[in-house]
């Protein structure tokens, strides 16, 4: 137990407030005006850092946060404040950003899916939200339809409500499955071109049977247009991930559209406990930290960024071709990571490295270098974007591809 008498001693041992700017100095932990970081956590650890060539990979910690992005977590830890209000706040500056209705700061695109199908089951019901995943007996719907092409891992995330989640091939088994317990209809988008039925002609089913639609656009900035184009399309909510294109908290995501079902998905959310939303708390520091990511990149030059990642993929694309027996080629995906990709394939004759091996290779280097899958099923060809080097590391990747390629003939 602590007496008073010896948290006094205790107290007493740390320097009062007022003089620490004098000793911050002695006592460099206390100093937060540092920008230099007193430690090398990483390498004291031994955890491996590289160079991402690859992409916003969540395996690979998604992406690198701008340091005015760092500025306003750092301001953000300084203070209390109270979550919803901070949330309103947020919330209300993020949707004027981006023309939506409503908005809401979530801990990641995941976490959006299942609450924002929460606000659409639960309205402005505490009792239901309670509830959550147990729909029996709650008169909550029980039911969300998507497509098959669309049955990516992520849609996990409807099911942490407790809904069954449909899936149908085409239009007429999608109109067929609606029934009077469907609660919502669910699209992804990066599947768009895979499903018998796409993005708009999915919304307009949508409105024509009065169902609310949610679309998973996690991936989807760049184009930044995407920020608005669904919910200008009519869906009801739209999911994007905050530490991907956008460079936010990797953990951080954004639920945007309509305040009718994001504003009681609100009920799901921390500080309420009695929720299936209370494990996916975000703090104040992300959420901070997610408005300032998205405001640096509207204001970013687009244009200027695709131009500098087209020229550093050429200059990867030119390193790698100019090794005997290796065909580059450069494609931007329609939907989802639209970024320029550098797609590598050799002649296994001329280059006897496998894929595998050759990934190996980089990782191994100095510095460690980390690449993508290139085509499914080949097992001599890799991909690559420049999309989350920091200007310069294109030039170590080039020189370094050349190397191991050249290595393997
Ligand atoms: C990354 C991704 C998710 C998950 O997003 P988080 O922000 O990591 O929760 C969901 N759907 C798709 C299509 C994704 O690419």
């Amino acid at each position: 137990m602590i007496t008073r008498r010896k948290l006094i001693r205790n107290l007493s041992a740390v320097p009062l407030l007022g003089g620490l700017a004098g000793t911050a100095k002695a006592l460099p932990f206390l100093d937060v005006s540092s920008t230099a970081p007193a430690k090398d956590y990483f390498k004291e650890l031994g955890v491996r850092t590289f160079v991402n060539a690859a992409g916003t990979y969540t395996a690979m910690t998604g992406s690198l946060m701008l340091p005015e992005v760092l500025a306003a977590i750092q301001y953000a830890s300084k203070d209390f404040v109270m979550l919803d209000e901070l949330q309103d706040k947020v919330g209300k500056r993020i949707a004027s950003l981006v023309h939506s209705e409503y908005a809401v700061v979530t801990s990641g695109a995941f976490s959006a899916i299942t609450l924002g199908l929460t606000g659409v089951l639960t309205g402005p019901d505490e009792k239901k939200a309670a509830a959550i995943p147990h729909l029996e007996g709650t008169g909550m719907k029980t039911e969300v339809i998507m497509l098959k092409a669309h049955d990516i891992p992520y849609a996990h995330a409807l099911k942490n409500t407790g809904v069954k989640v449909l899936q149908v091939d085409t239009r007429e088994e999608l109109e067929k499955a609606i029934n009077d317990q469907t609660a919502m209809l669910f699209f992804v988008n990066a599947n768009n071109f895979d499903g018998k039925v796409q993005v708009e002609e999915f919304i307009q089913i949508a409105k024509a049977h009065n169902l609310p639609a949610m679309i998973d656009c996690a991936a989807d900035v760049p184009p930044v247009e995407n920020l608005w184009r669904f919910t200008k399309m009519g869906y009801d909510m739209v999911c994007f991930s905050g530490g991907k294109g956008i460079r936010g908290p990797q953990s951080a995501g954004l639920l945007l559209g309509a305040e009718k079902y994001i504003k009681p998905a609100r009920l799901s959310m921390a500080p309420r406990g009695n929720t299936v939303g209370r494990g996916m708390k975000i703090n104040k520091e992300e959420i901070l930290g997610m408005m300032v990511a998205l405001e640096y990149y509207l204001a970013k030059d687009h244009a200027k960024e695709w131009k500098m990642w087209e020229e550093q993929i050429a200059l990867v694309g030119n390193a790698a071709k100019s090794v005997p027996g290796v065909v580059t080629e450069v494609k931007v995906p329609a939907v989802a990571n639209h970024i320029p990709t550098l797609h590598v394939s050799w002649d296994e004759k001329k280059i006897p490295v496998t894929a595998a091996d050759l990934r190996d290779r980089l990782r191994k280097g100095n510095p460690s270098i980390e690449v993508a899958d290139g085509q499914p099923g080949n097992k001599y060809a890799i991909s690559i974007t420049t999309w989350m080097l920091v200007p310069g590391q294109e030039k170590i990747v080039a020189a370094r591809l050349k190397e191991v390629l050249s290595q393997g003939a």
